[in-house]
């Protein structure tokens, strides 16, 4: 399995929630085959494995072909933004070395977590902000479409004119995502032919194949683009690579937090150099003395291991435990608010403090349906194991039973990733 970190071998929604790596481990037990995995940046649970024994580990120090790893240059967006160098959401370090490489002929990546072009239009007057009707969520402003929409659901409305709270006609839109940064690359690098690659540029036929054989035959000097840029895309021509805001990727609510973003920056790092020259990468970020930042820079995977999995220790995660997360949903707030009582108290009676929620979730309705989850975190105990599964069975029949409460939709998630 290649890439076994990539979190895409993850299915969360719909049922089966399952992790494609985990059950080829699983076949290949059942059949007594060997599973060999790959990737430059490890998972938490495949390196303590292979740490503890229960793997076999092979290290390959050098870069395949023996490319040089690429320099890594962190800079300081928010230094940059008190000396007033900073030009729209690029640090003049960044321009300076797009330009650079432009000017011989070499190819630019930019790396931008978010795709639409900016994710929140707020009032400046009274505060309000746009939302899905559906969902908790902001809607993405899309300039392409010149609309909002959102991003769990679909559903799309025009750009709002005036405040639907105040009336106000000073409406702003904040934050920005990959459509804003290709847009505002053109006015700083008005010769470059600009390209974006993410999910909204690709849903059209033969789009993803398009770009990147524009990208390959150099039609297009600097792409840009949402994760979709740092999977396995080795282009000959690329001497740099830019991580627009380090600071975002680090910032998921999960605990899982500092491994995906020591993973992304790594892996869209490792997008820059070429045969006989060294690539560079130019990473900005508000806070650069973050240690996962520190990790990255250093490309010391060791250190990072080290410090993540003593947090992991420190606080009962994977992979010392193993997670449950139950998710119930109803189109009714109280009657879910109820529900889950039921549902909590049946598996409360048994596993006590292995049991954490009711609690909301940071967005709170998806698809017309109010949402809470409850995690269970327990020891990594075949017979306990085997005994929570049959628990979360029963507390689901005893809260369906229960007049009122069969509509209540419960999706359970073992090892949430
Ligand atoms: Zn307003
Ligand atoms: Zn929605």
């Amino acid at each position: 399995m290649d890439e076994e970190h990539d979190t895409s071998y993850k299915q969360n929604d719909p049922a089966p929630r399952y992790n494609g790596r985990d059950a080829a481990i699983y076949l290949a037990h059942l059949h007594g085959a060997k599973v060999l995995l790959g990737t430059a940046t490890p998972s938490l649970e495949s390196y303590h494995n292979a740490r503890s024994g229960k793997y076999g580990l092979v290290e390959m120090p050098e870069r395949f072909g023996g490319i040089q790893m690429p320099e890594i240059v962190v800079v300081d967006a928010r230094q940059e933004l008190k000396e007033r160098k900073m030009q729209s959401h690029f640090t003049s370090v960044l321009l300076e070395s797009l330009k650079e490489a432009l000017a011989k002929g070499e190819q630019a990546i930019l790396f931008q977590n978010r795709r639409g072009y900016s994710p929140t239009l707020r009032c400046n007057t009274c505060g309000w902000h746009s939302e899905c009707i559906n969902c908790d969520v902001s809607l993405t402003y899309h300039k392409w479409r010149n609309n909002l929409q959102c991003h769990y659901c679909g559903y799309q409305q025009e750009l709002n004119k005036t405040c639907p709270a105040c009336g106000s006609h000073e409406l702003n839109l904040q934050g920005f995502g990959t459509e804003k940064i290709e847009d505002e690359l053109k006015i700083y690098l008005p010769d470059a032919s600009i390209g974006r690659m993410d999910y909204d540029a690709v849903r059209t036929k033969d789009a993803h194949a398009r770009i990147i054989n524009d990208f390959e035959e150099r039609r297009m000097e600097v792409l840009v683009g949402t994760q979709m840029v740092t999977k396995g895309l080795d282009f000959e021509n690329v001497s740099v690579v830019g991580v627009i805001s380090a600071d975002q990727l680090l910032q998921f609510p999960d605990f899982r937090s500092g491994e995906r973003g020591f993973q992304l920056i790594t892996q869209v790092a490792g997008r820059a150099g070429r045969r006989g020259k060294r690539g560079k990468v130019i990473v900005q970020a508000m806070n650069p003395a973050h240690p996962v930042i520190r990790e990255v820079i250093d490309s010391d995977f060791q250190a990072f291991y080290e410090r993540e999995i003593m947090e992991r220790k420190a606080f009962e995660y994977p992979p010392f435990t193993r997670l449950i997360n139950i998710t119930l949903k109803h189109k009714k707030p109280d009657v879910l608010n109820r529900g889950a009582k039921i549902f909590a108290q049946v598996l409360r009676a048994k596993l006590g403090k292995r049991m954490l929620g009711p609690t909301v979730p940071p967005v709170s309705r998806v698809r017309e349906y109010y949402l809470l989850d409850i995690m269970i975190k327990m020891e990594r105990n075949p017979a306990i194991w085997k005994a929570t599964k049959e628990l979360v069975w029963e507390a689901t029949r005893v809260m369906q039973q229960e007049e009122g409460f069969s509509t209540v939709r419960v999706n359970v998630d073992v090892d949430p990733g």
